[in-house]
C-alpha cells in the first residue's frame, strides 16, 4: 500500500482536504462537511473552535473569532483573539490541524504528510509561512502547490496531450487568473494576474449597500453606523445572492432589522449583475494582461477552469463565453476542485497511479423557446440548464407574456445548442392556461430541474399568483410524460392485453417458442396480479403502499414492454408479496 499523502486547500473563506483512494479522488468531510470555513475562535469559556462553529459566533463574537487569516500569512504581525495574540501562522496551524484530526478520524490512520495549495501570487515568504503552520500542526508538508496547477491537475491535465489552460478564479475576496501551460508532463504556471481586494465579498456589499438604500427611501432610517445590523444584513444579503445564482429573483426578508421595521426586499438577477458588471470587467482585463504576457490570444486557450464558489455567478460564465469567446468548464465543484488537485499531486508523490476524477454532468444545455426582443420576434431558445453543469440540478429564469389578457404560455424544452430550436432536439411541451388577464409582460418563471436518470422536470409558475403546472419529460429520447397522467395510467391504465410483446415479433417465434409456454404463464399471472392491484387501489389504503403498488405494477409493464421475462418473473413475485399483505 502507498504511503498516505493528504492534498489541503488552505482557503481564505474554506479549507478542504481530499485523498486518493482506490484510485480515486476522495473529499475527506470535516465536521461531516466537505467544506470547513477557515474560522478560528475562543468560546465563552476560552476553548479553541475551529470551523463552523467558530463561523457561527462571528456575528456575536466577533473580537474572539478571525476568519480570512490567509490574506495576513507572511506578515510580521500579531492579530488578537479574545484577551491572546497569535501570528498568522499559528492561526492558520489551528485550521490545519482540525483538518488533520477530522480526517484522521474519517480515514482510521495517522495523516503525516501533506500537499498544501497557495495562490500562485504568494511569495516566498507567504509561502514559507504556509510551510511553518503545516509544521506547527504535526504536518509535513511536502510540497507547496499552486492553485491553478491544482486545478489543472483536477480536470486530468498534463495526462494526455500538451494543453494551454486559463484557471479562472474568484473566491470570496481574491480575483486571480493564471495561464497554465502542460508540457511533456509538466505543469507550469506561465502567467497570473489578480486583484487581491476583489470578489464575493465585493458583491455582498454592492447588495448590502443598495439594500440600505432601500431601507432609507421607505422607512427614512439610515442603517450605516449601525455595525451589527450591518453584519446581519450582509449575512442574509449573501444567502439571497447564492440564490440568486439558480434563480432569477429572491425576496429577502429581515425581521425587526433595526429593532422595529423589517427589512422587506425583492432582488432580481438582472438588476444584480448590473451592479456587479464593472467588478466582473476588471477579471476579463486581467485575463487580457495575463495572456498578452505570454504572447497568447483566447483561441490558444484549451480549457477554462472555474474556481473559487464566486464563479457559480452566472453572469461570469456568460461574460467568459460572450466576450473572450471562452468555453469554461465547471463540472468539477468550484469550490473542491483545488483540493482534488492537490489530492491527485499528493498521490502521485506516493506513488499512486494518475486518476481521473469522476462528476456526472449533463453532456447538452437544456433550453426553453421565447420570441426574442430583436426586430424580426424570432423564436429562439434560450438556455436554462448550460451543458457541463453538474447534476443533480434545477435552474430558473423568468419570462414575460407578450400579449394584452394573455392567459396561456405553451412552455417547450428543447435540447442542444442552437439558439434556433429547429436546429435542437426537441423533448416536450406543455400549456399552462388560466393566467391572469393583465397587460403583456406578466411574469411566468421558468424552472429546470435534471436529475441524475436524465429526467427533466419543467415547471412553469405565475408570479403573481403562483399559479404552477409541473411536467416532468424523459430527456433520455422517450416522449414526455406527465407525471398525473402516467400516475392515472400505472394505476389502471394500462392494458395488459395490448401491451407489445404477448405476441412476439415473427422472425423471433421459432427461437421463443419452446419458452412460450412459461412466458404464457408469466403473463397470466402478471394480469391477475393487476387486477388485484387496480382492486387494492381504489380502497383505503395508505399513500406509501398505493405508490409501491403503483411502481410495481408500472415496473411490471415495463418488463412486458421490453420483454424481459426473467425481470417480469421478480416483479410478479413483488407483487404478489406487497398484495399477500395488504388484501385481507
Ligand atoms: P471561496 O473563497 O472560493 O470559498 O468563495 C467564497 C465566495 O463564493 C463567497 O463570496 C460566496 O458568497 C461565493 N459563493 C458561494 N456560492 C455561491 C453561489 N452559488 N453563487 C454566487 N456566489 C457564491
Amino acid at each position: 500500500m502507498s504511503e498516505l499523502i493528504v492534498g489541503i486547500d488552505l482557503g481564505t473563506t474554506n479549507s478542504e482536504l481530499a485523498v486518493v483512494r482506490d484510485g480515486q479522488v476522495q473529499l475527506v468531510p470535516i465536521h461531516g462537511n466537505p467544506i470547513m470555513p477557515s474560522c478560528v475562535g475562543l468560546d465563552p469559556a476560552g476553548r479553541l473552535i475551529v470551523g463552523q462553529t467558530a463561523k457561527n459566533q462571528l456575528v456575536a463574537a466577533p473580537e474572539s473569532t478571525i476568519l480570512s487569516i490567509k490574506r495576513k500569512m507572511g506578515e510580521t504581525i500579531k492579530v488578537p483573539l479574545g484577551d491572546r495574540q497569535f501570528s498568522p501562522e499559528e492561526i492558520s496551524s489551528f485550521i490545519l490541524r482540525e483538518l488533520k484530526l477530522e480526517g484522521e478520524k474519517f480515514l482510521g490512520q495517522p495523516i503525516r504528510k501533506a500537499v498544501i495549495t497557495v495562490p500562485a501570487f504568494f511569495n516566498e515568504r507567504q509561502r514559507q509561512a504556509t510551510q511553518v503552520a503545516g509544521d506547527l500542526a504535526g504536518l509535513e508538508v511536502v510540497r507547496i502547490l499552486n492553485e491553478p496547477t491544482a486545478a489543472a491537475l483536477a480536470y486530468g491535465g498534463g495526462a494526455t496531450a500538451d494543453e494551454t489552460m486559463l484557471v479562472y478564479d474568484l473566491g470570496g475576496g481574491t480575483f486571480d487568473v493564471s495561464v497554465v501551460q502542460v508540457e511533456k508532463g509538466v505543469v507550469e504556471v506561465k502567467a497570473s494576474h489578480g486583484d487581491t481586494h476583489l470578489g464575493g465579498d465585493d458583491f455582498d456589499q454592492l447588495l448590502v449597500d443598495f439594500a440600505v438604500q432601500e431601507f432609507k427611501k421607505r422607512h427614512q432610517v439610515d442603517l450605516l453606523g449601525k455595525p451589527p445590523t450591518l453584519r446581519r444584513l450582509k449575512v442574509a444579503l449573501e444567502r439571497a445572492k447564492r440564490t440568486l445564482s439558480d434563480e432569477p429573483f429572491v425576496a429577502v426578508r429581515e425581521e425587526y432589522l433595526d429593532g422595529e421595521r423589517h427589512l422587506e426586499l425583492e432582488l432580481e438577477r438582472h438588476i444584480y449583475e448590473e451592479m456587479i458588471l464593472p467588478l466582473l470587467e476588471k477579471t476579463l482585463e486581467c485575463i487580457h494582461k495575463s495572456l498578452a504576457d505570454v504572447k497568447l490570444t483566447p483561441a490558444a486557450i484549451q480549457k477554462v477552469m472555474l474556481v473559487g464558489g464566486a464563479t457559480r455567478t452566472p453572469l461570469v460564465q456568460r461574460l467568459l463565453q460572450e466576450r473572450m469567446r471562452l468555453e469554461p468548464r465547471f463540472e468539477i465543484n468550484p469550490d473542491l476542485i483545488v483540493a482534488m488537485g492537490a489530492a491527485v499531486q499528493a498521490g502521485m508523490i506516493a506513488g499512486e497511479q494518475r486518476h481521473s476524477i469522476l462528476v456526472d454532468i449533463t453532456p447538452h444545455t437544456f433550453c426553453t423557446t421565447a420570441i426574442s426582443r430583436s426586430e424580426h420576434h424570432s423564436l429562439i431558445c434560450v438556455p436554462i440548464i448550460p451543458r457541463n453543469t453538474p447534476l443533480p440540478t434545477s435552474k430558473s429564469e423568468v419570462f414575460a407574456t407578450v400579449g394584452d389578457n394573455q392567459d396561456s404560455v405553451n412552455v417547450q424544452a428543447y435540447q442542444g445548442e442552437s439558439i434556433w430550436p429547429q436546429e435542437n432536439t426537441f423533448i416536450g411541451d406543455f400549456l399552462i392556461s388560466g393566467l391572469s388577464k393583465v397587460p403583456a409582460g406578466n411574469q411566468v418563471v421558468l424552472s429546470m430541474a435534471l436529475d441524475l436518470n436524465g429526467m427533466l422536470k419543467v415547471t412553469a409558475t405565475e408570479k403573481a399568483t403562483g399559479l404552477s403546472k409541473s411536467v416532468t419529460m424523459d430527456t433520455r429520447g422517450k416522449v414526455a410524460l406527465n407525471i398525473e397522467d402516467a400516475r392515472r395510467n400505472i394505476a389502471g391504465l394500462i392494458d395488459l392485453d395490448a401491451i407489445p410483446g404477448e405476441s412476439a415479433p415473427e422472425e423471433e417465434v421459432e427461437e421463443e417458442a419452446g419458452k412460450g409456454a412459461d412466458h404464457e404463464t408469466l403473463l397470466t399471472t402478471a394480469k391477475d396480479l393487476r387486477k388485484r392491484a387496480e382492486a387494492l387501489l381504489t380502497r383505503n389504503i395508505s399513500e406509501d403502499d398505493a405508490n409501491e403498488i403503483r411502481d410495481l405494477v408500472h415496473q411490471s409493464a415495463d418488463a412486458i414492454a421490453k420483454r424481459d421475462w426473467e425481470a417480469l418473473g421478480q416483479q410478479n413475485d413483488a407483487l404478489s408479496d406487497v398484495l399477500f399483505y395488504l388484501e385481507d
